[in-house]
């Protein structure tokens, strides 16, 4: 909006007195007294509306995230999967899961300490928003295993995501304390069948795909079973 007029006021929008915003009323001829005293009211409830909007939208997000990763919990995963399954059998579009679990994380803990172990947590969940699509869903599935959902994209696309993310964990140390700690995953992937709409048998696919990469020797991604002709890389 811009002021231009003498009349043109602003009114700050505090509460319990932190700033939150700014009504401004561009008036010509100017207010009178009476109406700024029924804006600047108008602006106190606004202030503490904006306020209580900004703190539900708060709570949310730590219902549904992990602090530490900034990923979605498995809960909330859960969740958006089941929504995401639905979409993927009306639109037909391909729906892809990845899921993958930190080697030898135990000794990372036993070597730098739970504090070290934390960072490279958190460091993972940095890695993750670099590259995959703010469309993708992370999920922090349990304590140093994750779930990736990728809506409209084919088996062949999840192994090219899964494999970019392997190397950019192994090529990639996490710095912690002047220390350089080094991390790798091991990767299941599996993609939904037509039709399907049971999270827990696909999730099921995916972590069967990653115990076979940790047979393989971990740092290396594996195919579900079921889904292994179809990889075109
Ligand atoms: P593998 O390659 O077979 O997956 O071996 P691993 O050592 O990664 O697997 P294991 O299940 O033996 O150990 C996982 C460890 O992760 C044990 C647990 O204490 C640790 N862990 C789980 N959640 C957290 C967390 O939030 N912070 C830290 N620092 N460690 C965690
Ligand atoms: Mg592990
Ligand atoms: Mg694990």
């Amino acid at each position: 909006m811009l002021f231009r007029s003498a009349g043109d006021v602003r009114f700050p929008l505090i509460v319990a007195g932190t700033p939150v915003g700014v009504l401004g009323v561009a008036s010509d001829p100017p207010l009178t007294e009476h109406q700024r005293s029924v804006l600047s009211a108008a602006a106190a409830l606004l202030a503490v509306s904006l306020k209580n909007a900004e703190l539900f939208h708060e709570v949310h997000e730590n219902s549904v995230r992990d602090s530490l990763t900034g990923c979605f919990n498995r809960k909330h995963a859960l969740e958006v999967m089941d929504g995401e399954l639905r979409r993927s059998r009306r639109s037909q579009m391909p729906l892809s899961l990845v899921m993958f679990d930190l080697d030898h994380f135990k000794e990372i803990n036993d070597k730098y300490g739970h504090l070290g172990g934390d960072a490279v947590l958190a460091a993972v969940g940095q890695r993750m928003n670099a590259v995959l699509r703010g469309s993708d869903l992370k999920c922090r599935y349990g304590g140093e295993e994750f779930l990736i959902l990728l809506p409209d994209t084919p088996l062949a696309g999840a192994r090219r995501v899964a494999d970019t993310l392997r190397r950019e964990l192994a090529d990639h140390p996490v710095r912690w304390n002047e220390e350089a700690i080094m991390v790798t995953a091991s990767f299941g992937i599996t993609s939904i069948t037509p039709g399907e709409v049971e999270p827990h048998i696909i999730i099921g696919r995916a972590d069967s795909a990653l115990y076979r990469a940790k047979q393989s020797g971990r740092n290396c991604v594996c195919t579900s079973e079921e889904h292994a002709a179809d990889v075109i890389v």
